[in-house]
Protein backbone atom coordinates (compact mmCIF):
# COMPACT_ATOMS: atom_id res chain seq x y z
CA UNK A 1 0.00 0.00 0.00
CA UNK A 2 1.66 3.79 -0.71
CA UNK A 3 0.95 6.35 1.66
CA UNK A 4 -1.49 8.00 -1.02
CA UNK A 5 -3.16 5.48 -0.36
CA UNK A 6 -2.91 5.68 3.17
CA UNK A 7 -4.23 9.34 2.51
CA UNK A 8 -7.06 8.92 0.72
CA UNK A 9 -8.48 6.61 3.30
CA UNK A 10 -7.28 8.79 6.53
CA UNK A 11 -9.59 11.44 4.84
CA UNK A 12 -12.36 9.48 4.46
CA UNK A 13 -11.95 8.20 8.14
CA UNK A 14 -12.20 11.72 9.34
CA UNK A 15 -15.58 12.71 8.76
CA UNK A 16 -17.54 9.63 11.52
CA UNK A 17 -15.11 10.97 14.36
CA UNK A 18 -18.23 12.65 16.62
CA UNK A 19 -20.39 9.91 15.90
CA UNK A 20 -20.11 8.09 19.22
CA UNK A 21 -23.61 6.41 18.88
CA UNK A 22 -21.86 4.36 15.66
CA UNK A 23 -18.48 4.10 17.57
CA UNK A 24 -20.05 1.82 20.26
CA UNK A 25 -21.80 -0.27 17.94
CA UNK A 26 -18.24 -1.32 16.48
CA UNK A 27 -17.84 -5.31 17.58
CA UNK A 28 -14.80 -4.49 19.81
CA UNK A 29 -16.92 -2.12 22.16
CA UNK A 30 -20.33 -2.97 21.72
CA UNK A 31 -20.01 -5.98 23.97
CA UNK A 32 -19.43 -3.55 27.12
CA UNK A 33 -22.38 -1.21 26.01
CA UNK A 34 -24.84 -3.73 26.39
CA UNK A 35 -23.52 -4.80 29.70
CA UNK A 36 -23.11 -1.65 30.68
CA UNK A 37 -26.85 -1.29 29.39
CA UNK A 38 -27.75 -4.53 31.34
CA UNK A 39 -27.08 -3.38 34.28
CA UNK A 40 -28.41 -0.31 34.24
CA UNK A 41 -31.72 -1.78 33.65
CA UNK A 42 -31.35 -4.10 36.79
CA UNK A 43 -30.11 -1.03 38.91
CA UNK A 44 -33.46 0.90 37.97
CA UNK A 45 -35.55 -2.29 38.38
CA UNK A 46 -34.28 -2.90 41.77
CA UNK A 47 -34.45 0.99 42.91
CA UNK A 48 -38.66 0.58 41.70
CA UNK A 49 -38.51 -2.22 44.22
CA UNK A 50 -37.05 -0.79 47.00
CA UNK A 51 -34.61 -4.05 46.57
CA UNK A 52 -30.55 -3.20 47.24
CA UNK A 53 -29.14 -2.23 43.26
CA UNK A 54 -26.29 -4.43 41.96
CA UNK A 55 -22.99 -3.38 42.12
CA UNK A 56 -21.32 -1.72 39.09
CA UNK A 57 -18.21 -4.71 37.87
CA UNK A 58 -14.97 -3.12 38.08
CA UNK A 59 -14.88 -1.61 34.35
CA UNK A 60 -12.34 0.54 33.34
CA UNK A 61 -13.51 3.04 30.58
CA UNK A 62 -13.29 2.56 27.00
CA UNK A 63 -11.25 5.23 26.76
CA UNK A 64 -9.35 7.72 28.72
CA UNK A 65 -7.92 11.29 28.40
CA UNK A 66 -4.93 11.10 29.60
CA UNK A 67 -3.33 14.05 31.20
CA UNK A 68 0.52 13.30 32.31
CA UNK A 69 1.18 16.37 33.36
CA UNK A 70 -0.33 20.24 34.31
CA UNK A 71 2.63 21.89 33.49
CA UNK A 72 2.71 23.98 30.31
CA UNK A 73 5.49 25.63 28.12
CA UNK A 74 2.72 28.30 26.91
CA UNK A 75 0.69 31.12 28.56
CA UNK A 76 -2.09 30.83 25.77
CA UNK A 77 -5.23 33.35 26.34
CA UNK A 78 -7.32 30.99 25.30
CA UNK A 79 -6.84 27.87 27.13
CA UNK A 80 -9.70 27.16 29.21
CA UNK A 81 -7.76 24.97 31.40
CA UNK A 82 -5.75 27.87 32.92
CA UNK A 83 -6.57 27.22 36.71
CA UNK A 84 -5.41 23.67 36.77
CA UNK A 85 -2.34 24.43 34.89
CA UNK A 86 1.18 24.73 36.18
CA UNK A 87 0.48 22.63 39.37
CA UNK A 88 3.29 20.96 41.93
CA UNK A 89 1.27 17.90 42.19
CA UNK A 90 2.85 14.89 39.75
CA UNK A 91 1.83 11.25 39.22
CA UNK A 92 3.95 8.38 40.83
CA UNK A 93 4.80 7.01 37.65
CA UNK A 94 5.58 3.12 38.12
CA UNK A 95 1.67 3.56 39.57
CA UNK A 96 0.46 5.19 36.48
CA UNK A 97 1.55 2.42 34.62
CA UNK A 98 0.50 -0.01 36.48
CA UNK A 99 -2.73 1.70 36.52
CA UNK A 100 -2.98 1.48 32.25
CA UNK A 101 -2.19 -2.26 32.61
CA UNK A 102 -4.49 -3.12 34.72
CA UNK A 103 -6.91 -0.69 32.88
CA UNK A 104 -6.26 -2.34 29.38
CA UNK A 105 -7.02 -5.73 31.23
CA UNK A 106 -10.53 -4.51 32.05
CA UNK A 107 -11.51 -2.97 28.80
CA UNK A 108 -9.63 0.07 27.91
CA UNK A 109 -9.08 0.22 24.05
CA UNK A 110 -7.96 4.12 23.33
CA UNK A 111 -5.93 6.98 25.41
CA UNK A 112 -5.86 10.42 24.25
CA UNK A 113 -2.51 12.22 25.70
CA UNK A 114 -3.89 15.87 26.08
CA UNK A 115 -4.16 18.52 28.89
CA UNK A 116 -4.56 20.55 31.10
CA UNK A 117 -0.53 20.09 30.36
CA UNK A 118 1.51 19.57 27.73
CA UNK A 119 2.55 15.90 27.37
CA UNK A 120 5.92 16.03 25.91
CA UNK A 121 6.73 17.77 28.81
CA UNK A 122 6.50 14.97 30.81
CA UNK A 123 9.83 12.71 30.95
CA UNK A 124 8.03 9.52 30.81
CA UNK A 125 6.23 11.02 27.35
CA UNK A 126 7.96 8.19 25.42
CA UNK A 127 7.97 5.26 27.81
CA UNK A 128 4.45 6.19 28.41
CA UNK A 129 3.61 6.08 24.70
CA UNK A 130 5.71 2.45 24.48
CA UNK A 131 4.05 0.67 27.36
CA UNK A 132 0.29 1.81 26.00
CA UNK A 133 1.15 0.34 21.88
CA UNK A 134 2.63 -2.59 23.53
CA UNK A 135 -0.45 -3.12 25.75
CA UNK A 136 -2.09 -2.42 22.29
CA UNK A 137 -4.36 0.22 22.87
CA UNK A 138 -5.06 3.08 20.34
CA UNK A 139 -2.74 5.98 21.05
CA UNK A 140 -3.41 9.57 19.78
CA UNK A 141 -1.68 12.72 21.09
CA UNK A 142 -2.61 16.51 21.38
CA UNK A 143 0.21 18.70 21.56
CA UNK A 144 1.17 22.39 21.30
CA UNK A 145 4.27 21.34 18.90
CA UNK A 146 6.82 22.99 21.30
CA UNK A 147 8.87 19.74 21.46
CA UNK A 148 7.69 18.34 18.56
CA UNK A 149 11.25 15.86 18.33
CA UNK A 150 9.77 14.03 21.00
CA UNK A 151 6.64 13.01 18.77
CA UNK A 152 9.40 12.43 16.03
CA UNK A 153 11.32 9.77 18.53
CA UNK A 154 7.90 7.93 18.77
CA UNK A 155 6.00 8.20 15.42
CA UNK A 156 6.95 4.99 14.65
CA UNK A 157 5.21 3.47 17.57
CA UNK A 158 1.78 4.56 16.54
CA UNK A 159 -0.49 3.08 13.01
CA UNK A 160 -3.19 4.56 10.97
CA UNK A 161 -5.56 4.17 13.68
CA UNK A 162 -3.70 6.81 15.69
CA UNK A 163 -3.46 10.69 15.77
CA UNK A 164 -1.51 13.30 16.10
CA UNK A 165 -3.04 16.93 16.81
CA UNK A 166 -1.56 19.69 17.04
CA UNK A 167 -2.70 22.67 18.26
CA UNK A 168 -1.96 25.83 16.24
CA UNK A 169 -4.75 28.26 16.22
CA UNK A 170 -3.00 30.37 13.80
CA UNK A 171 -1.64 31.45 10.07
CA UNK A 172 1.35 33.44 10.77
CA UNK A 173 3.90 33.90 12.88
CA UNK A 174 2.79 37.26 14.97
CA UNK A 175 -0.47 35.63 15.74
CA UNK A 176 0.79 32.33 16.78
CA UNK A 177 2.77 34.38 19.61
CA UNK A 178 0.52 36.85 20.20
CA UNK A 179 -1.99 33.92 20.86
CA UNK A 180 0.26 31.29 22.67
CA UNK A 181 3.03 33.27 24.47
CA UNK A 182 5.37 30.01 24.44
CA UNK A 183 7.95 30.66 27.55
CA UNK A 184 10.96 29.78 25.32
CA UNK A 185 10.60 31.06 21.88
CA UNK A 186 9.41 28.93 19.03
CA UNK A 187 7.61 30.22 15.87
CA UNK A 188 4.78 28.69 14.19
CA UNK A 189 7.23 27.85 11.06
CA UNK A 190 9.52 26.03 12.99
CA UNK A 191 6.93 23.98 14.76
CA UNK A 192 5.53 23.26 11.03
CA UNK A 193 8.99 22.44 9.60
CA UNK A 194 8.57 19.28 11.79
CA UNK A 195 5.52 17.30 10.15
CA UNK A 196 6.86 17.08 7.00
CA UNK A 197 10.03 14.60 9.11
CA UNK A 198 7.68 13.32 11.02
CA UNK A 199 4.78 12.51 7.98
CA UNK A 200 7.99 11.19 6.32
CA UNK A 201 9.30 8.45 9.09
CA UNK A 202 5.70 7.73 9.39
CA UNK A 203 3.16 8.68 7.45
CA UNK A 204 0.35 6.01 9.23
CA UNK A 205 -1.13 8.23 11.75
CA UNK A 206 -2.79 11.09 10.68
CA UNK A 207 -1.62 14.36 11.93
CA UNK A 208 -3.70 17.28 12.03
CA UNK A 209 -3.49 21.03 12.84
CA UNK A 210 -5.93 22.36 15.49
CA UNK A 211 -7.66 25.73 14.72
CA UNK A 212 -9.85 27.46 17.59
CA UNK A 213 -11.85 30.16 16.09
CA UNK A 214 -11.97 33.36 17.95
CA UNK A 215 -13.98 36.28 17.39
CA UNK A 216 -13.52 40.19 18.29
CA UNK A 217 -14.57 40.39 22.43
CA UNK A 218 -14.04 36.70 23.21
CA UNK A 219 -12.89 36.46 26.55
CA UNK A 220 -11.83 33.72 28.63
CA UNK A 221 -12.90 34.99 31.65
CA UNK A 222 -14.42 38.41 32.51
CA UNK A 223 -11.98 41.01 31.72
CA UNK A 224 -9.42 38.54 29.86
CA UNK A 225 -9.51 39.22 26.26
CA UNK A 226 -8.51 36.81 23.95
CA UNK A 227 -6.39 37.13 20.20
CA UNK A 228 -8.98 37.18 17.29
CA UNK A 229 -7.95 34.86 14.29
CA UNK A 230 -10.74 34.51 11.79
CA UNK A 231 -8.75 36.53 9.38
CA UNK A 232 -6.20 33.82 9.56
CA UNK A 233 -8.40 30.62 8.81
CA UNK A 234 -7.34 30.83 5.03
CA UNK A 235 -4.02 31.15 5.68
CA UNK A 236 -3.81 28.39 8.70
CA UNK A 237 -5.24 26.20 6.24
CA UNK A 238 -3.13 26.94 3.52
CA UNK A 239 0.17 26.42 5.83
CA UNK A 240 -1.65 23.12 7.25
CA UNK A 241 -1.95 21.81 3.60
CA UNK A 242 2.04 23.04 2.29
CA UNK A 243 3.42 21.52 5.27
CA UNK A 244 1.90 18.04 4.67
CA UNK A 245 -0.77 18.03 7.81
CA UNK A 246 -3.77 15.37 6.54
CA UNK A 247 -6.36 18.25 8.23
CA UNK A 248 -7.08 21.56 9.90
CA UNK A 249 -10.00 21.00 11.86
CA UNK A 250 -11.41 24.48 12.90
CA UNK A 251 -13.86 24.89 16.37
CA UNK A 252 -14.98 27.51 17.89
CA UNK A 253 -13.76 28.91 20.99
CA UNK A 254 -14.89 27.88 23.94
CA UNK A 255 -14.63 29.46 27.88
CA UNK A 256 -15.07 28.68 31.04
CA UNK A 257 -17.90 28.91 33.16
CA UNK A 258 -17.47 30.36 36.97
CA UNK A 259 -18.87 26.98 37.90
CA UNK A 260 -15.85 25.11 35.74
CA UNK A 261 -18.04 23.64 32.80
CA UNK A 262 -16.22 24.42 29.03
CA UNK A 263 -19.17 26.34 27.56
CA UNK A 264 -19.51 27.94 24.00
CA UNK A 265 -21.07 31.65 24.98
CA UNK A 266 -23.11 32.09 21.32
CA UNK A 267 -25.27 34.85 23.39
CA UNK A 268 -21.80 36.65 24.36
CA UNK A 269 -20.58 37.02 21.00
CA UNK A 270 -20.35 40.53 19.92
CA UNK A 271 -22.54 40.45 16.78
CA UNK A 272 -23.38 37.15 15.77
CA UNK A 273 -24.87 37.18 12.89
CA UNK A 274 -22.00 39.50 11.20
CA UNK A 275 -19.68 36.98 12.94
CA UNK A 276 -20.97 33.80 12.05
CA UNK A 277 -20.92 35.40 8.22
CA UNK A 278 -16.89 35.89 8.28
CA UNK A 279 -16.53 32.70 9.73
CA UNK A 280 -18.48 30.82 7.06
CA UNK A 281 -17.14 32.75 4.19
CA UNK A 282 -13.55 32.22 5.64
CA UNK A 283 -14.36 28.56 6.35
CA UNK A 284 -16.19 27.71 2.55
CA UNK A 285 -12.44 29.97 1.11
CA UNK A 286 -10.14 27.22 3.27
CA UNK A 287 -12.16 24.74 1.65
CA UNK A 288 -10.85 25.58 -1.82
CA UNK A 289 -7.73 24.61 -0.58
CA UNK A 290 -8.54 20.57 0.12
CA UNK A 291 -7.25 17.93 -2.16
CA UNK A 292 -7.28 14.20 -2.11
CA UNK A 293 -5.05 14.10 0.75
CA UNK A 294 -6.12 17.26 3.04
CA UNK A 295 -9.62 18.39 4.41
CA UNK A 296 -11.08 20.97 6.07
CA UNK A 297 -13.19 19.66 8.85
CA UNK A 298 -15.64 21.96 11.02
CA UNK A 299 -16.60 20.54 14.44
CA UNK A 300 -19.63 20.01 15.41
CA UNK A 301 -19.76 22.86 17.66
CA UNK A 302 -18.92 25.40 14.63
CA UNK A 303 -21.66 23.59 13.09
CA UNK A 304 -24.66 24.21 15.27
CA UNK A 305 -23.07 27.38 16.18
CA UNK A 306 -24.25 28.97 13.06
CA UNK A 307 -27.27 27.08 12.33
CA UNK A 308 -28.25 28.84 15.75
CA UNK A 309 -29.52 25.35 17.01
CA UNK A 310 -26.23 25.19 19.68
CA UNK A 311 -29.14 25.16 22.48
CA UNK A 312 -30.82 21.77 21.55
CA UNK A 313 -27.20 20.71 22.43
CA UNK A 314 -26.98 21.70 26.02
CA UNK A 315 -30.34 19.24 26.77
CA UNK A 316 -28.99 16.81 28.20
CA UNK A 317 -30.69 13.92 30.19
CA UNK A 318 -30.15 13.86 33.31
CA UNK A 319 -27.36 10.92 33.73
CA UNK A 320 -24.99 11.16 31.85
CA UNK A 321 -24.02 7.75 30.52
CA UNK A 322 -20.60 8.33 28.82
CA UNK A 323 -19.28 8.72 32.54
CA UNK A 324 -18.56 4.81 32.98
CA UNK A 325 -17.46 4.57 29.00
CA UNK A 326 -15.04 7.94 28.94
CA UNK A 327 -13.22 9.14 31.79
CA UNK A 328 -10.36 12.00 32.25
CA UNK A 329 -7.10 10.98 34.39
CA UNK A 330 -5.09 13.70 35.63
CA UNK A 331 -1.89 13.97 38.41
CA UNK A 332 -5.33 15.67 39.99
CA UNK A 333 -7.17 13.11 40.49
CA UNK A 334 -9.83 11.13 38.03
CA UNK A 335 -12.99 13.02 36.60
CA UNK A 336 -15.89 12.45 34.34
CA UNK A 337 -15.61 14.42 31.43
CA UNK A 338 -13.24 16.68 29.67
CA UNK A 339 -15.65 19.72 29.78
CA UNK A 340 -15.49 19.18 33.89
CA UNK A 341 -11.59 18.77 33.98
CA UNK A 342 -10.34 19.64 37.14
CA UNK A 343 -14.18 20.73 38.99
CA UNK A 344 -14.05 19.00 42.47
CA UNK A 345 -17.67 17.69 41.95
CA UNK A 346 -16.53 16.13 38.47
CA UNK A 347 -14.04 14.05 40.11
CA UNK A 348 -14.24 10.66 41.02
CA UNK A 349 -11.15 9.25 42.73
CA UNK A 350 -7.69 10.37 43.16
CA UNK A 351 -5.07 9.89 40.67
CA UNK A 352 -4.45 6.35 41.62
CA UNK A 353 -7.71 5.76 41.42
CA UNK A 354 -6.77 2.58 38.79
CA UNK A 355 -3.89 2.00 40.47
CA UNK A 356 -4.50 -1.46 42.39
CA UNK A 357 -7.55 -4.01 43.09
CA UNK A 358 -8.61 -1.68 46.21
CA UNK A 359 -8.32 1.40 44.57
CA UNK A 360 -10.39 -0.51 41.63
CA UNK A 361 -13.76 -1.20 43.99
CA UNK A 362 -13.86 2.21 45.28
CA UNK A 363 -13.11 3.30 41.63
CA UNK A 364 -16.44 1.67 40.39
CA UNK A 365 -18.45 2.71 43.67
CA UNK A 366 -17.34 6.13 42.73
CA UNK A 367 -18.41 6.11 39.08
CA UNK A 368 -21.51 4.79 40.03
CA UNK A 369 -22.10 7.29 42.74
CA UNK A 370 -21.19 9.76 40.00
CA UNK A 371 -23.69 8.57 37.52
CA UNK A 372 -26.67 8.56 40.22
CA UNK A 373 -25.44 12.11 41.81
CA UNK A 374 -24.25 14.33 38.81
CA UNK A 375 -27.19 15.51 37.35
CA UNK A 376 -26.11 16.44 33.84
CA UNK A 377 -29.67 18.01 32.78
CA UNK A 378 -28.39 20.68 35.56
CA UNK A 379 -24.45 20.81 35.73
CA UNK A 380 -24.33 20.55 31.57
CA UNK A 381 -27.21 22.84 31.02
CA UNK A 382 -24.69 25.70 29.68
CA UNK A 383 -22.76 22.87 27.28
CA UNK A 384 -22.92 22.28 24.10
CA UNK A 385 -22.43 18.75 24.64
CA UNK A 386 -20.81 16.65 21.79
CA UNK A 387 -22.01 13.28 23.37
CA UNK A 388 -25.24 14.87 23.77
CA UNK A 389 -26.84 12.00 20.86
CA UNK A 390 -25.32 8.92 22.17
CA UNK A 391 -26.55 9.91 25.47
CA UNK A 392 -29.85 10.19 25.07
CA UNK A 393 -30.15 7.43 22.55
CA UNK A 394 -28.44 4.82 25.53
CA UNK A 395 -31.02 6.43 27.84
CA UNK A 396 -33.78 4.97 25.26
CA UNK A 397 -31.82 1.55 25.13
CA UNK A 398 -32.08 1.27 29.16
CA UNK A 399 -35.64 2.32 29.22
CA UNK A 400 -36.39 0.12 26.58
CA UNK A 401 -37.47 2.88 23.28
CA UNK A 402 -35.06 1.44 21.97
CA UNK A 403 -33.43 -1.77 21.06
CA UNK A 404 -29.52 -2.78 21.57
CA UNK A 405 -28.12 -6.41 21.32
CA UNK A 406 -24.65 -7.68 19.99
CA UNK A 407 -26.63 -8.53 16.82
CA UNK A 408 -27.03 -4.55 16.74
CA UNK A 409 -22.91 -4.40 15.89
CA UNK A 410 -22.02 -2.11 12.58
CA UNK A 411 -18.57 -2.93 10.92
CA UNK A 412 -15.65 -2.56 12.74
CA UNK A 413 -14.28 0.76 11.87
CA UNK A 414 -10.85 0.55 14.32
CA UNK A 415 -12.07 3.92 15.99
CA UNK A 416 -11.85 3.86 19.54
CA UNK A 417 -11.29 6.60 20.81
CA UNK A 418 -14.41 8.39 22.86
S1 LIG B 1 -23.49 15.35 29.45
FE1 LIG B 1 -21.80 15.89 28.09
S2 LIG B 1 -20.74 17.58 29.11
FE2 LIG B 1 -22.03 16.57 30.63
S3 LIG B 1 -20.70 15.09 31.67
FE3 LIG B 1 -21.75 14.03 30.00
S4 LIG B 1 -20.37 14.14 28.24
FE4 LIG B 1 -19.71 15.68 29.74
Amino acid sequence: MSSTDIDAKSVARLAPTHDFSAKLRQPALLGRVVDYVDWQRRVRAAKAKGQAVPEMPEWSPLSINLDLTTACNYRCDHCIDWDILNSPIKYDFAKLKASLTDMVDRGLRSVILIGGGEPTLHPGFEETVHHLKDLGTQVSIVSNGSRNYRIFDIIDRLDSHDWVRLSLDSGTNETFERMHKPTKAISLDEICEWVPRIRKRNPEPLVGFSFIIVWDGAEREEGVDVVPNIDEIVSAAKRARDYGFNYISLKPFLSRRPDGSEVMDAAAVANLDHTVARIRAAVDEAKKLETDTFSVTESINLRVLEQGNWKDFTKQPSMCHMQPLRQVLTPLGLYNCPAHRGVDRALIGPKAAWADADARGDTARSTAAMLEGFDASKECSEVTCLYHGVNWWLEDVIRERAELSEADAIDERFDYFL
